[in-house]
Formats: C-alpha cells, structure tokens, sequence
C-alpha cells in the first residue's frame, strides 16, 4: 500500500548537515527537496549587487519595494544536483561565498523579507511530498509538518564541515574565519525578533557533531515509517 504525502521539516543550527539529511531523504522517499536558506541568500545576493547590502546598512525601502521582482527557483543540472536560479540566471556557487552567508543571515533578521519567502515556501509544500530544511520551517513555515527533524552540532564541529566543503570546492579559508562566522550567525539566529531559531516542541532532535551521514539518514527514515505507520493507523 502507497503511503500518503507528508511534508518533513529540517531545521537547525547553520552548517549542521541539514541539507545532507534533508536531500537524502528527498532522494529515499522520491520528495522534492527545498533548500529554504537558498532563497534568503538569493535575497542576500540581490540586495548586495544593487547596492541595498552594505557592510554597515540595508536600504529597506528598495528591498521592500523590489522583493517580489526576484523568481526564486531551483533547477535541476546534469549531475542530479539541485542549483538555485535568480530570474533565470544560475546564481548557485555566488550565494554560497561567506559575503552572501552573512548577508543572508541579515536581511532574514527584517520580517517584510520573511513573510515573503515564507509564503513562498507554504506554496511550495502544498500538495505536501516536500522536505525543506531551514530555520522556522517546523515553527513557522510547517507547523503541521507531520515529520520534524532538529539538528545539533558543536560550532568547532560544524565550522570544520563548512571549511572542508569550501576547501573541496577550491577555495581557500581560513578556519578562524569560517568559525566566527559560524558563531555569527548563530547569535544572529537565535537572538532575532521575528521567527527566532527555535527547536518546535514536537520536533525530534539529534546531535550529530560524532554521527556518520548513513547512519543519520538511517534514523530519520525510521522516524519517517514509523510516522508514517501511525498515520495509517489513525
Ligand atoms: O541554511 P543557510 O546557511 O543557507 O542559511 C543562510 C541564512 O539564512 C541563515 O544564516 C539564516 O539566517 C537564514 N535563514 C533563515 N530561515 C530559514 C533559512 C535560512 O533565517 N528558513
């Protein structure tokens, strides 16, 4: 018997393997993944080529005013991977510098930014089968997500995964960098007004700063079947 839809939410701290959890259980289950971090970055992005981003200010006026000029979508390539586009232009590898990981982690701080990206992201789980990864998606985005994932690691942890990944991808970092920026934003997160970092009541929460990526993909898909066995239940 087919199991009905749900939607997951992944949610935690920045650099926590979220996306690892999130893209393996849209590839096991046959959901769509949604890189909900992406569409603040490609906020993020626009913001700082236009000028309205700055080390020391954002002109919220223009933001505001020009927010829903920006398509955000995600697009497949030739290897399967998920890339994210600016009104039609691939913007993948730009919002993934640390100058667009901070200015992403700003302009999330302003609730006309949210509530737009937020909308847009409800849209996109409607007919449920989406697994999207982020910060209020069990609290704010999903809050009936059936499934809620919330994921912990220490910050020396999670910034050594982060230069790792940069390291991989060419780059070259500097880890003292990478870990005030990691500690950055989780201030920034946890501390902000509107729809603060928080683990919902109802999520599941794993620390994996010492657990391998088949073994946390093991858990949570046996957290997804026996949800999804209870709902068939009921
Ligand atoms: O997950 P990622 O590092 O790509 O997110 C970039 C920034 O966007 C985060 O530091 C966070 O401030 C913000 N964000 C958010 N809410 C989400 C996803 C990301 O505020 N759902």
């Amino acid at each position: 018997m087919h199991n009905k839809k749900i939607n997951i939410a992944v949610d935690g701290f920045s650099s926590c393997g979220k996306s690892t959890i999130a893209k393996g259980l849209a590839r096991e289950l046959g959901y769509t993944y949604i890189d909900s971090g992406a569409m603040y970055r490609v906020v993020a992005l626009h913001a700082l080529r236009k000028g309205w981003l700055t080390e020391t200010q954002i002109n919220e006026e223009q933001l505001k005013k020009h927010i829903s000029e920006m398509a955000i979508t995600f697009r497949t390539n030739a290897r399967g991977e998920q890339e994210t586009y600016l009104n039609d232009e691939n913007v993948e590898r730009e919002i993934r510098t640390l100058e667009a990981a901070n200015g992403a982690s700003r302009v999330s701080t302003l609730p006309f930014v949210r509530h737009e990206l937020v909308r847009q992201q409800q849209l996109m789980g409607k007919e449920k089968g989406v697994v999207m990864d982020g910060r209020d998606i069990g609290t704010v985005v999903f809050p009936d997500a059936e499934l809620k994932l919330f994921l912990t690691a220490t910050p020396e942890v999670r910034a050594r995964r982060r230069y790792d990944e940069m390291k991989a991808k060419g780059d070259d970092p500097v880890f003292a960098e990478v870990l005030s920026n990691v500690e950055e934003r989780d201030l920034r997160d946890t501390t902000r007004a509107e729809s603060p970092l928080r683990k919902a009541e109802d999520a599941l929460e794993l620390d994996n700063s010492h657990i391998g990526i088949d073994e946390q993909l093991q858990w949570a898909l046996e957290m997804y079947h026996k949800i999804t066995a209870n709902n068939e239940q009921n």
